[in-house]
């Protein structure tokens, strides 16, 4: 047996060795047969029966799911179900099998197609990518009218239970319902012939935890049943029936990879000061409220960014008030009183309220979205507001405003702030009457004018994943451009230094909740460039509480100085590399 590799793109890291098991691709299996027009109707009959099937079964999972699941799940099954039930789906190849006498699999992955190349006109590719919804309720669907067992290949992973955890799922792609089942069977890794890094399957991935790769285009036609792969998530990289020596090699890589995890734990409740005694908070970004139990679990000592947009998904009307008030207070509460850092609404570009939203705008991410938004559509501000502000009664929330670029926009909100708590005064509700008001520095207008922000605000956070995107006009959800986006950018690292330093000058607390502040080997850039508060992803904690413990500060803000007088990645990498090199 020959071995090969086949790259894509990792999107959740760790190594994992085992067999491939592939999952039926049921669209394949579809032939057209012709029907005598008396069994038309009973071929219609099939079909709608096959809906039903499918609609029960998808609430069942929904039903089924564990409190711990990751809330884009249920998310993701009622887009499912909500495509379930458009006429475009449940209706009108009912009509397609009167017109064409055909089968119901055919009249199906008919009508499937059509909506597909509707959806492949557009250009946004969060929205593009959404096909690969429709695609998977089809499949759903055509795998009952086939008679498929619903579950994925349930008997064959019952005859090896013991051993799924040494399963690698290979697929075309993967809906969400059926990831529910690998988090009931505990497998080893998935990856895929598709998905981009902004797809389904890339943020179900990282929240399931366990190593996959993505976008590795012919995954499935080159892997066998049963063939013995290695996925390293890091890399991106999937061996296909490695050698001897290979395997070894990365057995041993594994081990040590859950080695490190397992040591992590010790730290959990370690307090994180670097090796000269400078403390450094580390904080978690959540987008729900059932986030917190994974927040909790991390030791980190507050939420510094709370993405409020979440919960304006996946639904036809904006949350009222009592549902606002209600999501907060219940954050706010299970916090303790540790610190709770509330983002007001960042919808807009590729966060919109419904997947199926077509964005008219040229430029989305140029356009009217988070601050502009609110500001633009004062009640709905309003109503955030007033929950925010009646939440603020009920734990240490602070509120943040997103995507601020000039000063009359924070003037604006102030008094909108101000508007919002009058009339609670009236209504004799109580709230924090000092809760504190923070801005990104997302915009790099934000950044360069930062001392003006500070002055009028109780705290800056940087959002380096617009910066980066706003600075380097790279558009962060493209693939296309992906290579050239580069946090150690000199003009990143200056908007970065500029905002810190007017956040010391006016005593003002300045942090980072981008995806920079997770990633372990730019958090002693971080903390020797002056930053004293990092908030990521929960599952990063614990690896960028270790790097604070072996940082000498007083050494690192010397080695940053000299990183910041570069002006050439090339430069600047290497040197950044050698922080990390005791
Ligand atoms: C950022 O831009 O860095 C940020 C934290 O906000 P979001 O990723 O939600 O745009
Ligand atoms: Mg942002």
């Amino acid at each position: 047996m020959t071995s090969f590799s086949i790259h894509g793109v990792g999107v959740s890291s760790g190594i994992a060795i085992g067999h491939a098991h592939l999952v039926s691709n049921a669209l394949l299996e579809v032939v057209h047969y012709q029907l005598p027009k008396h069994l038309v109707e009973d071929e219609i009959q099939r079909f709608s029966d096959a809906i039903a099937t499918v609609k029960h079964d998808l609430e069942q999972i929904n039903q089924d799911l564990r409190k711990n699941a990751p809330a884009e799940l249920s998310a993701f099954i009622g887009t499912h179900l909500m495509m379930l039930a458009d006429k475009s789906l449940s209706e009108t190849p009912k009509a397609i099998i009167r017109k064409e006498q055909c089968n119901a699999e055919w009249a199906i992955k008919l009508q499937m197609d059509e909506i597909v190349e509707q959806f492949e006109q557009i250009e946004d590719d969060y929205l593009r990518e959404r096909k690969q919804d429709v695609i998977q309720v089809v499949e759903r669907v055509i795998k009952v009218l086939l008679g498929h067992s619903q579950q994925l290949s349930t008997e064959q992973l019952a005859s090896a239970i013991h051993q799924e955890r040494k399963q690698i799922l290979v697929a075309h792609d993967i809906s969400p319902a059926d990831a529910i089942q690998f988090k009931q069977h505990e497998f080893a890794a998935f990856i895929t012939d598709v998905g981009g890094v902004t797809s389904h399957t890339a943020i179900l991935a990282r929240s399931l935890n366990i190593p996959s790769i993505v976008a590795l285009q012919k995954a499935r036609d080159l892997i066998n049943d049963g063939e013995l792969i290695i996925v390293d998530g890091l890399q991106g990289m999937v061996i296909v029936n490695p050698d001897k020596s290979i395997l070894t090699e990365y057995k041993l890589r594994q081990e040590q990879w859950e080695l490190e995890q397992q040591k992590l734990q010790r730290i959990k409740t370690t307090k994180a000061v670097s090796l000269d005694g400078i403390a450094i908070e580390l904080l978690a970004n959540i987008e729900v409220p059932e986030d917190v139990a994974a927040v909790k679990a991390s030791g980190a000592t507050g939420i510094g960014l709370y993405r409020t947009e979440f919960l304006f998904m996946n639904r036809r009307e904006m949350p009222d008030e009592s549902e606002q008030y209600v999501a907060y207070k219940t954050v706010a509460e299970a916090m303790n009183g540790a610190p709770v850092v509330i983002r007001t609404l960042d919808l807009g570009a590729d966060k919109q309220m419904n997947p199926d939203t077509v964005v008219e705008c040229a430029n989305p991410a140029l356009g009217l979205r988070a601050i502009r938004y609110c500001l633009a559509e004062p009640q709905i501000f309003h109503t955030q507001l007033r929950a925010l502000l009646r939440a603020s009664h009920f734990g240490n929330i602070k509120i943040l405003i997103p995507m601020l670029s000039t000063l009359a926009e924070l003037r604006q909100t102030k008094l909108l702030l101000e508007r919002a708590k009058a009339s609670l005064r009236k209504e004799n509700i109580p709230f924090n009457e000092h809760i504190a008001l923070g801005g990104m520095i997302e915009i790099p207008a934000a950044a360069i004018n930062a001392e003006a922000f500070a002055k009028e605000l109780d705290f800056l956070s940087i959002g380096t994943n617009d910066l980066i995107q706003y600075t380097l006009a790279i558009d962060r959800t493209d693939d296309a451009v992906a290579h050239l986006y580069n946090p150690l950018h000199p003009s990143v690292l200056k908007l970065i230094a500029m905002t810190i330093k007017a956040g010391e000058k006016l005593g003002k607390s300045v942090s980072v909740c981008g995806e920079m502040a997770g990633e372990t080997k730019l958090t002693k850039l971080l903390i020797g460039m002056g930053l004293r508060q990092l908030s990521m992803h929960p599952s990063h904690i614990l690896s960028v509480k270790q790097q604070v413990l072996h940082s000498q500060l007083s050494e690192l803000n010397k080695d940053v100085r000299k990183v910041l007088a570069l002006t050439d990645i090339e430069k600047i990498e290497p040197l950044v590399a050698k922080f990390y090199q005791t």
